[in-house]
Order: structure tokens, then C-alpha cells, then sequence
């Protein structure tokens, strides 16, 4: 699967995406990720991005022309559908991220300032997706965090399968805690039924935990 990021800060995604089990897909080119430098895509001596917004107010908006300019060079490459970081675009879950790992590949576009003139999105038909009701001050992060989770579920990316099937929200099951070596540390003791080897016993036990957390996180909700 391939990712193209247009940016103003394409340095960003170098550092994150080198290391861990995307940056070794990546090396092993399961994935591709290309962070392109939407300055590239200006006319002007100033390579300016932003104006002034149309009706007033504060901060500026990203120009459209450079925008529709770098993703349009990257259609050859790249099939996939347009995607426009934005906080109140649809928001992204793992049912989301699932359905976009079957893609060929995305092109996503970071926003900056308060935002990116509409003529983007209609104009390559983007799909608008946040990542949660909060305000970033650009889509970078955003977009790592589509990227991450979507390419994680691209075949061959994670080792063992299994461990995608047992992830949280995989089925309506949220994670269980974890224990590893060693079996008591300071007096902290791992629960018997984990060394047990009674499979059995340990499914339900991992059920009853992963619904308690459930439970407990929805209680948090509500203060
Ligand atoms: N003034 C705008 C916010 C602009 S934030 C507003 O009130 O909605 C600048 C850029 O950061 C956005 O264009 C978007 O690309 C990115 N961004 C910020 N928060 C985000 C979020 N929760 N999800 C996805 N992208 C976000």
C-alpha cells in the first residue's frame, strides 16, 4: 500500500515512520510513504501556501492551487482516494482504518492555519476524516495517526495475525491486561488463572476483564 502526504512539513514523518513495525514494512516495502513539500507546488517567489480568508476573521487559509496542483501530480502514482485531515470531518475508528488498508493506496492532504480553502475538497472529491472532537494545530499528527493504523492492517505488515484479530475494537471486545516475565515483581503478582494453561478458563477470564474495562471506561465517560 502506498501513502503520499502533502505537507508543509514533510520532515515530520521521516523521524516516525522509521522505526517499529511500519518502519520495518516499510524497509521490507510492504508499504510505501512519500511526504511531498506542498511549498514545491507554488508559482511565487514568497512559495506562499496561506491568504487571507474571503469575509473576514482571523488566521489565514490555505490557497487552493498549490494544493489541487501537488495532489493532481500524484494521481499517476498513487489511485487511491483523496483524504483531507480536517476535525470535523467523519472520525476515524478501527472499522474505518480497516476499510481503507483495502485501499491501493491514500493521498492525504495536512492542513495548517484554519484550514484549507473548500475548493479542495470539492474539487478532488476528498474525503474529510478527524481523528477525535479536538483541535490540532495541523494535520501532520492527524494524518501519522491514519496512517499508522490503517497500515498496520495491510497484509504482511504485522508478523502474527493474530495479534491484529486480538487487538481492541477487532470485535466488539476491548483489550484484557497483559503480564509478562517476571511472575512477581516488588510483591506484584500476575493472576494465577494466566499460568494456569487452562485456555479454557483463560478466555473468560480475558472476556469478563476486557468487559470490566468497558464498563469502567463508559462510567468515566459520564463525570
Ligand atoms: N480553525 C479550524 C481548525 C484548523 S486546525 C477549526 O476550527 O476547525 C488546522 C489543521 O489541522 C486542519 O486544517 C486539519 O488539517 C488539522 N487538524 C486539526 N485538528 C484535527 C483533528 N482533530 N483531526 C484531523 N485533522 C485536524
Amino acid at each position: 500500500m502506498r501513502f503520499d502526504v502533502v505537507t508543509i512539513f514533510p520532515a515530520m514523518f521521516g523521524p516516525v515512520f522509521q522505526q517499529g513495525v511500519i518502519g520495518r514494512a516499510i524497509e521490507r516495502g510492504v508499504v510505501e510513504l512519500h511526504a511531498h513539500d506542498l511549498r514545491e507546488h507554488t508559482h511565487d517567489r514568497h512559495r506562499q501556501v496561506d491568504d487571507m480568508p474571503f469575509g473576514g476573521g482571523p488566521g489565514m487559509v490555505m490557497k487552493p492551487e498549490p494544493v489541487i496542483e501537488a495532489v493532481e501530480s500524484l494521481r499517476a502514482a498513487n489511485p487511491g482516494p483523496v483524504i483531507l485531515m480536517e476535525p470535523w470531518g467523519e472520525r476515524l475508528d478501527q472499522q474505518l482504518a480497516a476499510k481503507l488498508a483495502q485501499e491501493p493506496g491514500l493521498i492525504i492532504v495536512c492542513g495548517r492555519y484554519e484550514g484549507v480553502d473548500d475548493r479542495v475538497r470539492s474539487a478532488l472529491g476528498a474525503r474529510e476524516i478527524s481523528i477525535g472532537d479536538y483541535v490540532l494545530s495541523g494535520g501532520e499528527i492527524p494524518a501519522m495517526v491514519l496512517i499508522d493504523a490503517t497500515a498496520r492492517l495491510v497484509p504482511g505488515v504485522v508478523g502474527d495475525p493474530g495479534s491484529l484479530a486480538q487487538d481492541s475494537f477487532a470485535d466488539e471486545m476491548t483489550g484484557w491486561p497483559q503480564f509478562t516475565r517476571p511472575a512477581e515483581y516488588r510483591g506484584m503478582t500476575v493472576p494465577d488463572v494466566l499460568l494456569s494453561g487452562d485456555h479454557a478458563r483463560i478466555k473468560q477470564w480475558r472476556r469478563q476483564q476486557a468487559a470490566q474495562r468497558r464498563a469502567h471506561t463508559k462510567e468515566l465517560k459520564k463525570t
